[in-house]
This record gives C-alpha cells, sequence and structure tokens, in this order.
C-alpha cells in the first residue's frame, strides 16, 4: 500500500496536543459532562471492547450479530435495575437526546394512532431537560411547561392534573431533573396519566444508574420511581453517565411491545435494501454499545452499588461543605449525586455569595463547576441563577480538596454583587452602531456576520479566530444571557458554536 502522508507517530502526538487543551477529563476536577469511576481499569476494558468492534456497523444486527448480543444484554441489565418485567422492552441509542427524541416520537405517534387530533401537547415540568424542547420542535408538539416551586424545584401534582387532556400525547417527569436534582412526584403524576391513557416517560438520563444503586434505594421515595410504578410507559437512562462508558450510549426502555415498535422506521419504499431502524441513525457505531455493555459485566450490580456509594458519600461531603458556607444554599433536596447552588438570600448582601462568581473563583483555582441561568416562568415566578456540581465516584478522592477550594473562593467573591447584566449590555453596546436598542431591533433576524459583529464586541470571538477557548469569568456571559431577549440570545449562542468550529483559515 502507498505510505501515509504523515507519520502515525506525528499525528497522534499533534492530537495529544490538542487533548491537553481540553478540560481535564480525569480526576474529579470537571463537575459535569464526564463521570469519571476513578477506575482506569474499566476505562481500558471500555477502550478495548469499543476497538474490537470498531469496523463493525450496528445497522443490522442480522449480519453483524454481536450487535444484538450486546443490546441483548445491556437492555436486560436496565429493565432488571429498573425493575421492569417481560412486558418491558428496550434499545440502545446514541444518548440522552436521542433517547428522549424516540420517546416523544413515539408517545406522539401512539397518540395519533390512538385517535389523537389536531397538534399533539407534550406536559412536562421547567426543569425537564431541554432535550425535550427540541423534541417539541422536531416533531411538532407543543411544549406545556408546569412551573416549579423556586424554593424546591419541584412541580405541583395539581398543576399537571389541570392540563391533562386528550391533546396530552406525553407526559414528562425527571428522575431527577438535571438543573436541580429533583425527584419529582413519579408515582403522584402516574396516578393522573395512567387512568386517562396518557403516556409517562421517566427521564431518568442523568442519574439512573446512580439512583437504581443509590444507598437505602429500597426506602423513601426512591421506591417509586422506574417501571414498579404501573404508569410508566417508558424510561430513558445514559450509559455514558453513570455507567461510565464513552460517549455515544443511552437506552430507552418501554412498557408493551406495541407500544415500542411505534418508536420503529421501515420502509421497502425505496430501490435499495429494506431500511428498518429503531432508532434515529441509519449505519451507526458499535462501540458505544460494546464498551457499555463489557463495563456492565465487568461491575455487575456490585460494582455499581460500590462506585455509586462512592459519589453518594462524595456528594452528602459536599452537601454538608455547602451547608456551611455562609451566604450559599442548596436548591430545594436534591436526589442522586448532583445539585445545584444558589445565593442565600436570608443573609444580608454583604454576607451573599453570587453562584457564579463563586464558579468563577473555584475555575480559577482549577475545578469547572457549571453554570445556570436564571429562568422566568409561565406563571411569572423566577428560578434562581445557581451553579451546578455533578459528582462522580472519583469525587470522592477529591473531596478535601475540592471543599477546601469551594470554602475559598466563595471567601474570595463574598459580598461581591451579582453582575447587572442591563447595565452591561448598555455599556458593551456602545462599541456597535446603533447601540442597545439596535441590537433589540434586530432580534432573531440577524445574519451570520451580524452576530459574529455582537460576538465580538462582546468579547466572545476574536477577530481572527477564537480556538474555541472560553473567556476566563463566565459570570459575565451569563449576566449577558439573562438579559438579553431570549430569541437573540439563541441566535448568537448558534453563531458562536458555529464559529468555534469553522476553518479558521
Ligand atoms: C444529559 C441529560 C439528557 C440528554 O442527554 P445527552 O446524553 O446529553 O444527549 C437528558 N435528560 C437529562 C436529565 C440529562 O441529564
Amino acid at each position: 500500500m502507498t505510505g501515509f502522508r504523515r507519520l502515525a507517530a506525528d499525528i497522534l502526538a499533534e492530537l495529544e496536543a490538542l487533548r491537553a487543551a481540553d478540560a481535564p477529563t480525569h480526576g474529579g476536577h470537571v463537575l459535569s459532562y464526564v463521570y469519571d469511576s476513578g477506575l482506569p481499569e474499566l476505562d481500558e476494558l471500555a477502550a478495548r471492547a469499543a476497538q474490537l468492534v470498531q469496523p463493525v456497523n450496528g445497522l443490522d444486527p442480522t449480519v453483524f450479530t454481536s450487535v444484538a448480543a450486546m443490546e441483548a444484554g445491556v437492555v436486560g441489565f436496565a429493565r432488571r435495575v429498573f425493575h421492569g418485567d417481560a412486558e418491558v422492552v428496550g434499545s440502545v441509542t446514541s444518548g440522552g437526546t436521542e433517547s428522549c427524541l424516540l420517546a416523544v416520537k413515539t408517545a406522539r405517534d401512539v397518540w395519533r394512532a390512538g385517535g389523537g387530533q389536531g397538534v399533539p401537547r407534550l406536559v412536562a415540568p421547567t426543569t425537564a431537560h431541554a432535550a425535550f424542547h427540541k423534541a417539541a420542535h422536531y416533531f411538532g408538539l407543543e411544549l406545556d411547561l408546569v412551573p416549579v416551586a423556586p424554593d424546591t424545584g419541584r412541580p405541583e401534582v395539581d398543576a399537571v392534573a389541570e392540563r391533562l387532556d386528550s391533546r396530552v400525547a406525553l407526559v414528562v417527569v425527571s428522575a431527577p431533573s438535571y438543573p436541580f436534582a429533583t425527584l419529582d412526584p413519579v408515582a403522584e403524576i402516574a396516578a393522573l396519566t395512567a387512568p386517562l391513557g396518557v403516556a409517562l416517560h421517566v427521564d431518568a438520563c442523568i442519574g439512573g444508574f446512580a439512583l437504581a444503586f443509590w444507598p437505602d434505594a429500597a426506602s423513601g421515595a426512591l421506591r417509586e420511581w422506574d417501571f414498579r410504578v404501573p404508569g410508566v410507559t417508558s424510561l430513558s437512562a445514559d450509559l455514558h453517565k453513570y455507567g461510565y462508558a464513552p460517549k455515544g450510549v443511552s437506552v430507552l426502555l418501554t412498557r408493551d411491545r406495541d407500544r415500542q415498535r411505534h418508536q420503529y422506521f421501515a420502509t421497502t419504499g425505496w430501490p435499495g435494501y429494506p431500511v428498518v431502524n429503531p432508532t434515529m441513525t441509519g449505519s451507526k457505531p458499535a462501540g458505544p454499545l460494546a464498551a457499555a455493555w463489557a463495563i456492565i459485566e465487568a461491575l455487575g450490580e456490585p460494582g455499581f452499588t460500590e462506585l455509586t456509594a462512592r459519589a453518594a458519600r462524595a456528594t452528602a461531603a459536599l452537601l454538608t461543605v455547602i451547608e456551611r458556607i455562609d451566604g450559599l444554599r442548596v436548591v430545594g433536596a436534591p436526589t442522586g449525586p448532583l445539585f445545584a447552588v444558589a445565593t442565600d438570600d436570608r443573609v444580608p448582601p454583604a454576607r451573599r455569595v453570587d453562584p457564579h462568581h463563586w464558579a468563577d473563583a473555584a475555575r480559577a483555582a482549577g475545578w469547572h463547576l457549571q453554570l445556570q441561568p436564571a429562568l422566568t416562568q409561565a406563571d411569572g415566578t423566577r428560578l434562581p441563577h445557581t451553579t451546578h456540581l455533578t459528582v462522580t465516584p472519583v469525587t470522592e478522592a477529591a473531596v478535601p480538596e475540592l471543599s477546601a477550594a469551594l470554602v475559598a473562593a466563595a471567601d474570595a467573591v463574598r459580598g461581591l454583587p451579582p453582575i447587572d447584566g442591563a447595565a452591561l449590555l448598555a455599556e458593551l453596546a456602545t462599541a456597535l452602531p446603533g447601540g442597545v436598542d439596535a441590537l433589540a431591533a434586530t432580534s432573531a433576524g440577524l445574519d451570520a456576520d451580524g452576530a459574529a459583529a455582537w460576538l465580538t464586541a462582546f468579547g466572545l470571538l476574536g477577530a481572527a479566530d477564537t480556538g474555541g477557548a472560553l473567556p476566563d469569568r463566565l459570570a459575565p456571559v451569563l449576566a449577558l444571557v439573562a438579559a438579553l431577549p431570549a430569541q437573540l440570545t439563541e441566535r448568537l449562542l448558534i453563531e458562536l458554536l458555529a464559529r468555534v468550529v469553522e476553518p479558521h483559515d
């Protein structure tokens, strides 16, 4: 064969240099996006399993029978830990978003098949993952968001009840929610939906594989959040989160074969091979599936229980640390290995800690917490801006160092008021003709260059290229996000992400 244009060693060295600039994926310094078991040998096993199936096409498990065997193994494990019986079937998908999209599409098609007329509705608490906004957008459902109580993050069951009519194709609850780790009242809501025959999806994407093994999971609220609740029709749980698999693998379980068949797409209406797809992709990798399968085989229930116990101990320790920090508070009653932190408004302003300044101070010390914006709900109530922490098994070893950093970061910013987004916006807008009024007027009608000009004025886009790096401080960025009309922010964010990956030469 002809030689490579470059030496393999040089190519890999270049990639290693690029990787070195990434946020650290291991060691617990990034408290979102990555889920580190803390077991390098598990990562090694996953990598070897993925490599073994690298050339396989997951599109056709009748040709590549290893895919069928692994998928049956993964679905079987998920069904067992989420207490599904033989009526519960499932698919492995490319991630939480695909699982959520498919749950919505399936429910819509079941609703239509049952005679549903007009535009179907999707009812969910405000805290439901954005993947459901995307699903409603993609599949033509009206999204009806139920406000949650700002102090607990929980929706009122009565408010859900009021919305249930013949146009509701699906109700979604979270176990737990991403923003505040709220365990929604699954059983209470199922008691409403089941008699009406309305589908109920439990989004356990983030926490499912942790909640199933949570200490004392057999007692309290954790007795009733999965298929043990009769009215639950589907459940999603991500293996690339607390299943510790590399990205690209989640499971969607559905109660009742006939319901689940609505998830599929099949056609013989073209001159190529007959198409039958359970999920959204055609050709698909088997690597993430193989990795997840191998991890499940290696850990089994005892291994998951032990890793979950580590994450649970670390979470409890960090919650105690936060509770002792003057000026901060934990939002609501988080369930599982994640939580959000807000300003404690009960103390005088001089003692308050703004969660976004706090996150920036922690980031300067090498700890990446995730900033979440405030949100005004449909009923006018306002959810506070917060900082999110996702805790993984590896965090346990880092708790002493991380706790000290969280305390020091709070001390460094205590009394510093939150950034006034409107004032910042007015100041930055002076850099562009027409100022802030011009910005408001352009709204979502901005073209790509117009949007890029605003991003540059905001200091978010270098004139030539950005290399994808974020600014040092994110609090001002989030304050701007909160101050701008949502449609405009969304347009600017699209531009930012698009420019980050555009070729720079
Ligand atoms: C992560 C997450 C999703 C979406 O999953 P992706 O794997 O990021 O596509 C959906 N719901 C919840 C609650 C999540 O945390």
